[in-house]
């Protein structure tokens, strides 16, 4: 039996409208409403220009069992930094999570672990809890550098971080977007590697790359997986609403 509280996080990436997501999410709410905080955590990740007003609907709920998340952040409070967005802000406006160094940052726009690591840091600093994506390309698994990999990705990205205060997301680049989940032991034998690396027991892994609701239980059941970090299948009320469920 898993003592951490699984957490399943909605990751809408570049995709719906601020009306759009006020509508994505009024109608999630209702079909997640009886899920207990002790049960699931429910985070959805809307773009920036939603955040504000996804807050405000969320918010109309006493204590709506939705946490807020962004999905990218810059290290500075605050300055010359043309179209970013600092911790400071995300925090203000209602988010409790923030996502740090997904794959498609890495890959399209040139973020490393350095700066994984400081945007780690100025979330932290800030009161947002940081969902850390690492994961190998089809190319460094194929080669067999899967592990090295991920050891070198933790070890840069969280360096001198509590881990404890952070949520790391094992994503799979070749399974990212592209309907290939990792089988359940693929994931659990990565996430086992990664709860070695930070040597912690409370620390959350959740898996991401294709997580559909007819695939998270097998994943879910694995022991060292709390939870996914959900693209695709997050951005209907009812399919993310059963992976919640799961
Ligand atoms: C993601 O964006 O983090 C992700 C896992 O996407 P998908 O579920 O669509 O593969």
């Amino acid at each position: 039996m898993k003592d951490r509280i699984p957490l399943i996080a909605g990751n809408w990436k570049m995709n719906k409208t601020n009306s759009e997501a006020v509508g994505l999410v009024k109608k999630l709410k209702v079909i997640v409403k009886n899920i207990k905080a002790n049960q699931r955590e429910i985070v959805v990740c809307p773009a920036f220009t939603a955040l504000s007003d996804v807050a405000k609907e969320l918010g109309k709920e006493k204590n709506t069992n939705i946490s807020l998340g962004a999905q990218n952040l810059h290290f500075e409070d605050s300055g010359a930094f043309t179209g970013e967005v600092s911790a400071q802000m995300l925090k203000e406006i209602g988010c409790k999570y923030v996502i740090i160094g997904h794959s498609e940052r890495r890959q399209l726009c040139g973020e490393i672990n350095a700066g994984v690591n400081k945007k780690i840091f100025a979330a932290l600093k800030h009161g947002l809890i940081p969902i850390v994506c690492v994961g190998e390309t089809l190319a460094e698994r194929e080669k067999n550098k899967t592990k090295d990999v991920i050891k070198k990705q933790i070890s840069e990205s969280i360096s001198n971080v509590n881990v404890d205060k952070i949520v790391i997301a094992y994503e799979p680049v070749w399974a990212i977007g592209t309907g290939k989940t990792a089988t359940p032991e693929q994931a659990q034998e990565v996430h086992a590697l990664i709860r070695s690396l930070i040597k912690s027991n409370s620390a959350r892994i959740l898996y991401g790359g294709s997580v559909k609701p007819d695939n998270i239980k097998e994943l879910m059941v694995q022991k060292d997986i709390d939870g996914a970090l959900v693209g695709g299948a997050s951005l209907d009320a009812e399919s993310f609403a059963k992976i919640v469920e799961c």
